[in-house]
């Protein structure tokens, strides 16, 4: 007899639903059914004991191309980025650049490995990942991230982000290589227009992506305002030109930083530009002293989400592709800690996240790709709680080899 599914969930308990738990079956890739009581067999049985099941995690912002290169970096990087209110934050960015003149595709692409193992481990399944474009890491880093994207397909999906950290217009050749990585595939493309010497060169910067993403039909991403400088309006430029442009909802917007420090009537102005361009703001509160305006954003019905941005390099030491720890640590530096406030982070970490980041089809329901986590506790509290990771995570409709994931997120951890 044929099985009816080819993975069978049972005695889930979803998020936002009453008490009753459910079964979940999985055919061909896709949720088919979710049902109190499903009959049939599946090739494979998993009893979720009544615990949490919910949608895989979503990673928006993370630097792929620099995991694992703390030790390559000079302390002062960090310690000018953190310092002084954040005030030297591009002396620090700039320090850090230094390992770029080292960058080459084969250790990048080996780090980025280890790390997108280690995402799959904790059931982190889609992830927007930046790659240096300049002239110093050349197209090493896109070249390597393309290359782990092809390798993960089907299990973690890598949306990688051709990114000119540098600049573009004070970093000579930037442009070129920019939409060279665009042509060699990249999906997304990644701006940082607050690192220009003028609001001019911003401009510019901020146009040129645009005319790309129009060129390549590929959304938008950009780090912005990310100092301690309450005059740095590049997150207000960026969403002006999507409104123009009409690329709304295809344009991301990281960091933000400085918004901290800007006058509250200019954050409420700012906010309805935002919802208007369709920008979602992604933040790391974990990875730096100052962040964007959460609960302010949240109530003004701008879509924010958090990623992990860092995993072992100059800008944080510590990371490993978790999105439970990074909402845990949210949870504490937002002070977002009521029932409520609890369940909006792990939206944050789940299906806001996905819709910043234009996951397709994405979402815990009949018809969607399977890929769910099966956690080891009961309700989303309890799941912050201890950040564990998942006990089954399923990838486009197949259960994670979690054994082959670990081989390869801890081979190389005697050279760290
Ligand atoms: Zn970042």
């Amino acid at each position: 007899m044929i099985d009816a599914f080819d993975i069978a969930i049972r005695r889930a308990r979803l998020r936002k639903r009453d008490d009753r738990l459910v079964d979940i079956g999985i055919r061909d890739g896709l949720i088919t059914n979710v049902a109190q009581r499903l009959e049939g067999k599946a090739v494979t049985e998993i009893d979720a004991h009544g615990n949490l099941v919910t949608e895989s995690f979503v990673n928006p912002h993370l630097h792929l191309c620099k995991v694992w290169t703390l030790a390559m970096v000079e302390e002062k990087a960090p310690q000018a980025y953190h310092g002084e209110a954040m005030g030297r934050a591009m002396a620090g960015i700039e320090l850090a650049s230094k390992i770029k003149d080292k960058y080459a595709e084969s250790w990048i692409a080996e780090n980025a490995r280890r790390a997108v193992a280690l995402a799959a481990v904790h059931g982190n399944l889609h992830i927007r990942a930046f790659a240096d474009v300049d002239g110093k890491a050349r197209l090493e880093a896109v070249r390597a991230l393309i290359r782990v994207r092809d390798e993960f397909r089907g299990v973690v999906d890598l949306q990688v982000v051709a990114f000119a950290q540098d600049g573009i217009v004070r970093e000579p050749g930037a442009a070129e290589l920019l939409h060279q990585a665009m042509k060699l595939g990249a999906d997304v493309v990644g701006g940082i227009p607050w690192i220009e010497l003028t609001e001019a060169d911003a401009a510019t910067h901020i146009k040129i992506c645009f005319d790309y993403a129009r060129e390549f039909d590929r959304d938008v991403s950009m780090l912005l305002d990310d100092a301690g400088d309450p005059g740095l309006r590049t997150l207000e430029m960026m969403a002006m030109e999507a409104i123009r442009r009409e690329w709304k909802g295809r344009a991301l917007a990281h960091h933000c930083r400085a918004m901290s420090l800007y006058p509250t009537p200019y954050v409420q102005r700012l906010a309805r530009i935002l919802t208007r361009a369709g920008v979602a703001i992604v933040t790391n509160p974990h990875t730096g002293p100052l962040h964007a305006r959460v609960r302010e954003l949240l109530t003004e019905d701008v879509l924010v989400c958090l990623g992990q941005d860092d995993i072992s390099d100059a800008f944080y030491p510590f990371g490993r592709n978790n999105m439970l720890e990074v909402a845990f640590l949210a949870s504490h530096l937002l002070w977002m800690m009521t029932r409520q406030e609890i369940e909006k982070l792990y939206d944050m970490i789940t299906v806001d996240a996905a819709r910043a980041m234009n996951v397709a089809r994405y979402g815990l329901c009949e018809g969607a790709p399977a890929d769910v986590v099966i956690l080891d506790q009961p309700d989303v509290l309890e799941t912050l709680r201890y950040h564990a990771s998942p006990v089954w995570v399923i990838s486009n409709g197949r259960v994670v080899d979690q054994a082959r994931m670990r081989a390869i997120a801890f081979s190389q951890r005697d050279t760290d």
